[in-house]
């Protein structure tokens, strides 16, 4: 995360003395009185949860096991297509075709759909702005299959839960990234909570066979783009960033 730590980023507004004479104070409470600390059940810390993340991403475990899966996906694919009529292969925007690391980092995991996104690699950085600024870059990974995909003659069909609003930045966006000639990119309405992902993404996936294609394989980082059926094979992408239900 460009050098820059959970640790740093929660104490920079405090003083090293003040953080110093807080940490004694809490070491004397602990460990100055004769009985012992009541601890009951302790949650999960988000402030370890957000250490953990980081680290999977910087220390190259997320795409070591990105990349694992889009092989088996690969392998999948390329036994399949010459067996199946009008073959097509599903992909999930959002951390599975382009990531959105940048603003995921800047804004410590949290989710700030408005505002601006204007002072990268600090934050905040507004969901909306970060993805009409088309910035994402692909995953090389990803990318690969892609390409892989359509010189077996197989379809590739973008379905994301951004929405037709953000159609043109997004389609920009998957261009400049390195997909081209899609067969079809798929948004929801703008505006409805409803349905909910998975049966949105599962409709978008029988509206694809309708039209005669066969969906050899779909992959998505969330249970939710998978679940529902309409694909012959899913492949879930690792992503302990945030969840869709
Ligand atoms: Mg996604």
């Amino acid at each position: 995360m460009s050098g820059k730590t959970v640790r740093s980023y929660r104490y920079r507004n405090i003083t090293r003395p003040v953080a110093r004479a807080g940490l004694l104070l809490s070491a004397g409470l602990l460990f100055a009185g004769a009985f012992p600390t009541v601890v009951h059940a302790m949650p999960v810390n988000v402030g370890d949860a957000m250490t953990a993340a980081t680290a999977y991403h910087d220390h190259g475990e997320y795409e070591r096991d990105f990349t694992s899966v889009i092989q088996e996906a690969s392998a999948w694919v390329r036994l399949r297509a010459a067996h199946v009529s009008k073959p097509a292969l599903v992909l999930d925007i959002d951390e599975t075709s382009l990531s959105n690391w940048p603003e995921m980092a800047a804004n410590h995991f949290a989710y700030f759909r408005d505002g601006r996104c204007d002072s990268l690699p600090e934050g905040p950085c507004g969901v909306e702005a970060w993805e009409q600024s088309a910035r994402a870059k692909a995953f090389p990974a990803t990318l690969a299959l892609y390409t892989q995909a359509q010189e077996h003659d197989v379809a590739v069909f973008f379905i994301t839960g951004r929405r037709e609003r953000e159609r043109e930045e997004t389609a920009r966006n998957l261009e400049e990234a390195g997909y081209h000639n899609w067969a079809g990119l798929v948004l929801r309405e703008d505006g409805s909570h409803t349905p909910s992902a998975s049966e949105y993404k599962s409709a978008a996936r029988r509206a694809i066979e309708q039209k005669g294609y066969h969906i050899i394989a779909n992959i998505g980082d969330q249970l939710s783009d998978l679940a529902g059926g309409h694909a012959e094979r899913g492949f879930l992408l690792p992503n302990p960033f945030y969840r869709i239900p």
